[in-house]
C-alpha cells in the first residue's frame, strides 16, 4: 500500500496556512510517520511528474488554510483521491478570541489547536487504513 499522502496549502502570511504547514509536519514527521508522507504543493501545481505519480490514484488527505481549498482541489485536479479536507480556519471557529499567532509564528495555544487537528487527521488515517486493508 502506497503511504497516504498529507498535503497543505502554501498559505503564506497569514496563520491559517502556517497552521496547515505545521499540521501536516507534525503528521508525516511525528504522529504517522510510517504510513503517511507529505508532497510539495507547488511541485504539483506546476505539473512536476515526480509529484504527480506520488498522488495519482492515491489516497490524500489535503489540510488547507481557507475556504479557496487550493490543496485539496490541486490534488484532485492531479489525480489524488481526496479523502478528507480539513480547514484550519474551521478549527479556528472552536476557539474564537484565541491569539494562534501570526503567518510566520504560532503561540502555543495556536500550536494547541494544531495538536487537535492532528488527533481528527490522524483517527481519519487510521480508518483510510482499514479500509484499503
Ligand atoms: S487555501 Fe487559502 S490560505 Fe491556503 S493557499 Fe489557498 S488562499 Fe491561501
Amino acid at each position: 500500500m502506497s503511504k497516504i499522502k498529507v498535503l497543505s496549502c502554501s498559505g503564506i502570511g497569514k496563520v491559517y496556512g502556517l497552521m496547515a504547514r505545521e499540521a501536516v509536519l507534525e503528521i508525516t514527521n511525528e504522529l504517522k510517520p510510517g504510513v503517511t508522507e507529505t508532497v510539495c504543493l507547488a511541485h504539483i501545481v506546476t505539473g512536476d511528474a515526480e509529484a504527480k505519480e506520488k498522488i495519482e490514484g492515491v489516497s490524500c488527505i489535503t489540510i488547507d488554510g481557507c475556504p479557496m481549498l487550493c490543496a485539496a482541489k490541486n490534488v484532485e485536479l492531479a489525480g489524488g483521491i481526496v479523502k478528507a479536507k480539513y480547514r484550519t480556519v474551521d478549527e479556528m471557529k472552536n476557539h474564537r478570541g484565541v491569539n494562534a499567532g501570526t503567518g510566520t509564528a504560532l503561540t502555543e495555544e495556536g500550536f494547541n489547536i494544531v495538536d487537535e487537528l492532528c488527533a481528527k487527521v490522524c483517527v481519519k488515517i487510521d480508518e483510510i487504513i482499514k479500509e484499503e486493508k
